[in-house]
């Protein structure tokens, strides 16, 4: 969840409507409390929760027309009236939250990332992506907190026993997803910019742990010399820390976001 004192945004619904509802309680938020729900795209790990979470509470999703027209075809979403539609590659507001898109090269119809500026502050988010393009590292150069998938270790992927090669080829493909060492890469190109925290997340089960991704994004940051650097690896089983984005400024408007990541598969 992205949250300003006046707005409150959850990025896709990859858990059942149930265990969002948990989870936004633990942050002390109310379904019906929420802005809006974003969609980055339309693979289950990322809507499967949104259905039920849509039908008993009347939140608008915001998506791009072919996310939208997928979700709706595998989902009884289709009676939805709340759709806001935007065209990828735009920027919008939800109440005082800027929301910047921007296509990131992923198996699926029109996958998106994103980049959330409120006040001073600033959040890029990117998971599901087989690489990062040129455009992208651009749209996230002035962002203070990253949050970043570091899907798998290459090493582990390569062992694994369970998953068949096609499968494995997909996820190294260019639209598949990071690994840990793609996604350090990604990081230290932002070093330059305005970057002082990275969430991991969207780790796999079993070709991946949270020490592995930390330990690989440290090493390469520490190679820079620029230690200063925050990092946290979100995990699927609990909500994350809140974190605070920026400087709270005085008076009624804060420019600031509060997040607790719902890390998907
Ligand atoms: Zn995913
Ligand atoms: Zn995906």
């Amino acid at each position: 969840m992205v949250a300003t004192d006046h707005c409150k945004i959850l990025i896709d619904g990859g858990l059942s409507a149930r265990q969002i509802v948990l989870r936004l309680e633990q942050c002390g938020v109310m379904p019906e409390q929420l802005d809006g729900v974003l969609l980055t795209h339309e693979h289950g790990d990322h809507v499967c929760g949104l259905e039920v979470l849509c039908r008993k509470f009347a939140v608008p999703i915001y998506a791009n027309a072919q996310t939208a027209e997928a979700v709706r075809c595998e989902s009884a979403l289709d009676q939805h009236r709340n759709w806001r539609i935007f065209r990828t590659g735009t920027e919008f507001k939800i109440c005082d939250i800027t929301v910047q898109t921007f296509p990131v090269p992923h198996d699926a119809v029109d996958p998106v990332g994103f980049a959330f500026y409120a006040g001073s502050s600033s959040l890029g988010f990117i998971t599901d992506l087989g690489y990062a393009t040129k455009m992208i590292v651009e749209r996230l150069r002035q962002v203070h907190t990253l949050v970043i998938e570091t899907n798998h270790d290459e090493k582990l992927l390569q062992k694994d026993s369970y998953r068949p090669w096609p499968v494995k080829q997909r996820i190294m493909s260019r639209h598949g997803h990071l690994s840990n060492n793609a996604a350090a890469g990604v990081i230290e190109e932002l070093l330059p910019g305005k970057i002082d925290r990275v969430v991991l997340g969207h780790l796999s089960r079993d070709c991946n742990t949270p020490e592995l991704a930390l330990q690989t994004v440290r090493n390469a940051i520490n190679k820079t010399g620029k230690i200063d650097i925050e990092l946290f690896c979100a995990t699927q089983s609990e909500i994350s820390p809140r974190f605070r984005i920026g400087e709270t400024l005085h008076g009624d408007f804060q420019s600031t976001f509060e997040n607790a990541f719902f890390p998907a598969a």
